[in-house]
């Protein structure tokens, strides 16, 4: 029976290069996504998988979504909590909603599939969680402060649940990138990103297959004694 696994925010990007390398190597993939159904549906025609449309933010559209994966597929092995969004500009000039916004996703997003996840992890006593942060997360980045404040708060969630969860059998680990080229960071010029690059060490912005490879090394047997870690994938811009 192949292994089942739940991709947050997979319809594009990082999420999708996930889904993309899982399906390689047999798993059964849950493409979760928000609006992108066009690009969901491709994708899991692509994959052999599974699309699956749902606010991660709304947790009673995440309970449903999960319990719907339990009753088709029996299991989850796999969750990815990947889905996010970004707002820059000075704090205090970003309004509340956007505030609130950033926070429902990137955070409570993350909060709500892994609790509505968790407890069929924790009766088969495996599982593999990895969450999806920011070397901002880590750093901190100007005009920047509400997306660096929740992708904190992503590795420090994954800190402490690793240790609750340890336990029982489930392993917790986090995947901080760097500058990746994707529709989130479509917004900067060919200057900037020249700009950027010249600050990373291994001279070249990241790819959306570069963030799953690690992601797909946590979740692999490989790491099964690697837990509450932070794995930046960032070309050395954050050492
Ligand atoms: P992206 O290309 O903008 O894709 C975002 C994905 O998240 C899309 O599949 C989108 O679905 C989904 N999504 C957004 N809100 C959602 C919601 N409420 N419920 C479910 N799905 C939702 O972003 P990306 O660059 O791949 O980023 C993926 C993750 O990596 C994010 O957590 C991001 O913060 C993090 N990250 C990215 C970078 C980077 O440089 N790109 C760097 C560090 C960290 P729809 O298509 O349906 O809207």
């Amino acid at each position: 029976m192949p292994k089942t696994v739940l991709i947050t925010g997979a319809s594009r990007g990082i999420g999708a290069a996930c889904a993309e390398l899982f399906a390689e190597n047999g798993y059964n993939v849950i493409i979760n996504y928000a609006n992108s159904s066009e690009k969901a549906e491709a994708l899991a025609e692509k994959t052999g998988g599974t699309a699956v449309k749902c606010d991660v933010s709304d947790p009673e559209a995440s309970e449903k979504m999960v319990s719907d994966i339990i009753e088709r597929f029996g299991k989850i092995d796999v969750l990815v909590n990947n889905a996010g969004i970004s707002v820059t500009g000075v704090f205090d000039l970003v309004s509340d909603e956007d505030e609130k916004r950033l926070f429902d996703v990137n955070v409570f997003g993350t909060l709500n599939c892994t609790k509505k996840v968790l407890p069929y992890m924790l009766k088969r006593k495996y599982g593999k969680i990895i969450n999806i942060s920011s070397m901002w997360g880590q750093t901190g980045a100007s005009c920047e402060v509400h997306y660096s404040a929740a992708k904190a708060a992503v590795i420090g969630f994954t800190k402490a649940l690793a240790r609750e969860v340890g336990p029982s059998g489930i392993n917790v680990n986090c995947v901080a990138p760097g500058m990746v080229m994707t529709d989130m960071t479509s917004c900067y010029t060919a200057d900037e990103i020249a700009e950027i690059t010249e600050e990373i060490p291994l001279g070249r912005c990241g790819d959306p297959r570069d963030i799953a490879e690690a992601v797909f090394f946590l979740a692999s047997e490989k790491a099964s004694f690697i837990t509450g870690q932070v794995i930046g994938v960032n070309g050395g811009m954050v050492i």
